[in-house]
């Protein structure tokens, strides 16, 4: 058994599942934002999370290219499915943000400058995969030449709350792409939950925050058996993992090949919907929009979500850069899976499926990824 409290970081010990509900408590009551899977609509999206009764127990989710059901577990598990619509980019890089705001006075014109109303948050349910896309956004819109003030600000105080994932889906590779299933940093705490013989979460610290927090909390120590039953449970993960992308030389093939036959291919089923976009961790595309009001007193400009899929996202002096659907398709894959690389030193892919469940045509970037630059096939 490890040593009581305090704890630390490095610390494991268990929670129960009323504990949980103090943890949510005290978030909320320190003046921190909840947010985490509730069920709506028939998917499990990201919300507020106030009590364990907002989290969706007892289900869990079916994956597949273009589809995506719920289904009941037949146990009370809290965290007994993968990932959702949602990714958690969507509370810190915002949908839609106002960057200024000009307001007509007489003959002058005042320039307000948008401050983001930031409140802290704590992410719920976090898993390997959205854990490695956090770090990626933040290498990409924090300190670096592209940094982004809004990111930054609501960024600085978030709590990560992680959940070790213990099924798969059969659209995850995170094990291809070396971001999961097990998380072993960019958390504050990490749960993995326990089912049997009692329903408990193995809790461990990651973070000094998270030490804070910890002692807090009523836990108890950890057993050789909850260890054990953590490690089983998380290697059904594993093996449950439906996909596979080889990564090795995949850089060096999607550069070496921009005018393969097999882009055509893809474009042909392609909606340019711009979903895969949406519903991806990484994808940080925006765009900037300016907009009045009815009295044509107050100009605001905003800065909103855009996509490679758009035709007009690429669009310079004289029309668009990339025209066609193969153009839009290649510029993603590529930009995802090889010049990520040159850019930002790693792939822009963790692994979670998402662009294959959330496409409507099942586009599975896996399988695309392979076609490219293989051997032309025959019948
Ligand atoms: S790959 Fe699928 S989700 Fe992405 S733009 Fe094409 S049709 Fe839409
Ligand atoms: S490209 Fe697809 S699998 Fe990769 S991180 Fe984005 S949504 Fe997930």
């Amino acid at each position: 058994m490890e040593s009581h409290a305090p704890w630390q970081v490095g610390s494991k010990a268990i929670l129960s599942v009323t504990g949980l509900g103090d943890l949510l408590g005290r978030l909320w009551a320190g003046g921190r934002q909840v947010v985490g899977p509730v069920v709506r609509d028939g998917a499990i999206c990201l919300g507020p999370v106030r009590t364990i009764a907002d989290l969706p127990k007892g289900l869990t989710d079916e994956h597949g290219p273009g589809t995506y059901r719920l289904k009941p577990r037949g146990d009370e598990a809290l965290f007994g499915f993968t990932v959702g619509q949602h990714a958690f980019k969507r509370s810190i890089l915002l949908p839609e943000v106002a960057l200024v705001q000009l307001r007509r006075k007489g003959r002058d014109v005042e320039v307000e400058p948008a401050t983001p109303k930031t409140q802290p948050l704590a992410l719920l349910g976090v898993r390997a995969c959205d854990a490695a896309a956090l770090g990626i956004q933040d290498k990409v819109l924090c300190g670096g030449p592209y940094a982004d003030s809004d990111y930054e600000a609501r960024r600085a105080d978030v709590l990560v709350i992680a959940v070790q994932c213990t099924n798969a889906a059969s659209t995850c590779f995170c094990a291809s792409m070396g971001t999961g299933p097990h998380l072993s940093n960019g958390f504050d705490l990490a749960l993995t939950e326990l089912l049997s013989p009692t329903h408990r979460f193995l809790v461990e610290v990651g973070s000094p925050a998270g030490a804070t927090l910890a002692n807090q909390l009523e836990l108890t120590p950890v057993s050789e058996g909850d260890l054990s039953d953590a490690k089983t449970a998380e290697q059904a993960a594993l093996t449950q993992m439906g996909r596979h992308l080889e990564t090795a030389g995949l850089r060096e093939k999607l550069q070496q090949n921009p005018d393969d036959s097999h882009w055509e291919n893809v474009a042909n089923r392609c909606l340019s919907c711009a979903n895969c976009t949406m519903v991806c961790p990484t994808c940080f595309c925006t765009t900037m929009e300016d907009r009045t009001d009815l009295t044509g007193d107050i100009a605001t400009r905003i800065r909103r979500y855009d996509s490679c899929f758009s035709e007009a996202f690429a669009y310079v002096h004289g029309g668009s850069v990339r025209p066609t659907v193969r153009a839009r398709y290649r510029q993603w894959l590529t930009h995802k899976l090889s010049t990520w690389v040159d850019q930002f030193g790693s792939l822009g892919c963790v692994g979670c499926g998402r662009c294959i469940t959330f496409c409507p045509v099942g586009i599975d970037i896996t399988a695309e990824a392979k076609a490219v630059g293989a051997p032309a096939r025959t019948g």
